[in-house]
């Protein structure tokens, strides 16, 4: 059967600012992927985020040209433009509406790191993403933290949300680390794609020296 036909789907939301997209970010999502029988991941571009100061940034164009070079051999990850399609800020609880929407069949996981997890409860209603959507959240120290464990024993308590643990190999990598490297003149290459590092260094992004 065409995968696109199954209904009630498992759909994992791979919600970032990708500035840039790196290992951290894909093993994250292929991990969730394995780990709880997704039928596909979304890659979703954040608009440039209200919450982060993004001086030395990329365009959205860059930022969705970048996912798309680091999803384009893995089927079950898509580009989704959800959020990059509407108008003004763009909050994960108004994301969360529309898939459920206009998928009422299909189950959402959302897929984040720790510290995601630890700031939900000052995203916009986080009562209603934790109804729309299983939490998925990985620790940056392979297992999770007896910290990240008490977390997310409090947020499923208080908002009787449904939380479960990646076991997910860790990769020390950040954005903000690449953006630093390449500013630095240092060398990005295995930290990300190579078609990623690549565009960056083909579109002169973050501010190369060199
Ligand atoms: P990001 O910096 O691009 O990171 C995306 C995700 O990847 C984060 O959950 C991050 O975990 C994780 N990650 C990054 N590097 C990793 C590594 N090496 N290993 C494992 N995990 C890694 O994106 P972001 O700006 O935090 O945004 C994440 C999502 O949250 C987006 O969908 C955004 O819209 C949403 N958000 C919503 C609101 C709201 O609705 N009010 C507010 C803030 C964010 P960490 O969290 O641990 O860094």
């Amino acid at each position: 059967m065409d995968k696109n036909m199954v209904k009630n789907k498992r759909i994992g939301i791979m919600g970032g600012t990708f500035n840039p997209i790196h290992f951290g970010h894909l093993l994250l999502a292929e991990t969730a992927y394995h780990q709880f029988g997704l039928d596909e991941v979304l890659f979703m571009p954040t608009k440039n985020p209200y919450y982060k100061n993004l001086s030395n940034t990329a365009t959205e164009e860059d930022r969705v040209n970048m996912v798309c070079l680091a999803i384009e051999d893995n089927d079950h990850f898509c580009l989704s433009k959800e959020e990059l399609d509407r108008d003004g800020t763009t909050y994960t609880v108004e994301t969360l509406r529309n898939l459920t929407t206009a998928n009422p069949d299909h189950k959402y996981f959302f897929i984040m790191g720790a510290d995601s997890l630890y700031h939900i409860e000052s995203w916009r209603e986080p009562e209603e993403i934790l109804r729309m959507a299983v939490i998925l959240v990985a620790g940056r120290d392979g297992g999770g933290s007896s910290s990240l464990k008490s977390q997310i024993a409090y947020i499923m308590n208080k908002y009787d949300a449904d939380i479960r643990l990646l076991k997910s190999p860790v990769l020390e990598i950040s954005s903000h680390g690449i953006r630093r490297r390449i500013k630095d003149g240092q060398s990005i290459r295995y930290l990300l794609p190579k078609k990623v590092a690549d565009y960056i260094l083909e579109h002169g992004l973050y501010g190369q020296t060199s």
